[in-house]
């Protein structure tokens, strides 16, 4: 086994640092599949719970082939912070989110270098993961093309969007797809959270990709049990007025029409309350990261029932 540490160079901080990007690779002896896999793209989502822990694994069993790992796609994003939280989803510098800036340009803003040396190190490979968390959440995986469907039948987490939107072709993901580089995103689970259930089922399913591209010996995996599921169409729940919310659904536990959602505190009226149920069966797969509520903003997104495809 051989491992290497590569930092590329991106400049230097206003205060004259350096920006590097940092990637960890490990090669076997036996020759193989390349697979890529980054976390960080967006700062505070932390999926390197599941970096530290493959990377581990992978030192000692990795049997063929060879493994990228960037922990931190995007070192601007998790400098941006403001008391304990992390603003890594959006740069403050130009407003634009910081996945949207592929294919890069070397001599482009920083975020297009990045973007660029981003996708030098994933060219060439057999898959490329791409580790996320979403808002409050439960694992599940976006991808767009169905050829791509095995891969996420083995991951095995139960809701998984299929991205069929307009491919405007400057997030990573569909710049690997015009690429034809195979790649899955994986959301984690939620921003900042440590969730040692969520980290061992994202873990046990990236086995399972890994030893269907024969990185790894089939005997290091778990068969999953659980149905998996697509949908290429959500519902979101929006707040018909300010106030706090108390969630009564929890995440990943299919409700049944008429079935309460979540309860809102009226700032506007205190001592009421209002109850908004299911207009339909479904389940609740991610919800906004806050209990405050202004008139209008996103709260809960739910996979309606009519929706999924079982894979
Ligand atoms: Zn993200």
């Amino acid at each position: 086994m051989q491992i290497t540490q590569e930092r590329i160079d991106l400049g230097r901080t206003v205060t004259d640092t350096p920006i590097e990007l940092v990637a960890y690779r490990l090669t076997a002896p036996t020759a193989g599949k390349k697979v890529y896999i980054q976390s960080g793209m967006h700062g505070g989502e932390i999926t390197h719970w599941t970096q530290h822990r493959l990377y581990n694994f992978l030192k000692e069993n990795l049997q063929a082939g060879e493994i990228v790992f960037v922990p931190f796609a995007n070192p601007a994003a998790w400098e941006q912070r403001a008391y304990f939280y992390t603003f890594g989803k959006f740069s403050l510098y130009d407003g634009r989110d910081f996945n949207y800036h592929f294919p890069g340009k070397a001599d482009g803003s920083l975020n297009q270098r990045i973007a660029r040396a981003l996708f030098g190190l994933a060219e060439g490979s057999a898959l490329v993961l791409d580790l996320h968390t979403a808002r409050n959440s439960i694992p599940f995986g976006i991808y767009s093309k169905d050829d791509y469907q095995d891969i996420i039948r083995d991951l095995a987490l139960p809701y998984n969007f299929q991205d069929q939107g307009e491919k405007a072709e400057i997030e990573f993901m569909d710049q690997l797809d015009a690429q034809n580089i195979p790649n899955v995103c994986v959301e984690c689970g939620s921003h900042d959270e440590y969730d040692a259930a969520k980290n061992e089922q994202v873990f046990q399913g990236l086995l399972r990709v890994l030893a269907r591209l024969g990185l790894i010996d089939k005997k290091h995996t778990i068969a999953a049990q659980n149905d998996v599921f697509s949908f290429q169409k959500d519902a979101k729940i929006i707040a018909p007025e300010s106030g706090f919310i108390r969630y009564d659904t929890p995440l990943g536990v299919p409700f049944k029409k008429g079935d309460g959602l979540f309860t809102l505190y009226r700032t506007a009226a205190l001592g009421e309350e209002t109850r908004v149920s299911a207009p339909e069966d479904g389940v609740v797969y991610k919800r906004a990261p806050t209990h405050i509520y202004r008139v209008g903003d996103d709260t809960l997104h739910y996979v309606p029932k009519a929706n999924l495809k079982r894979l």
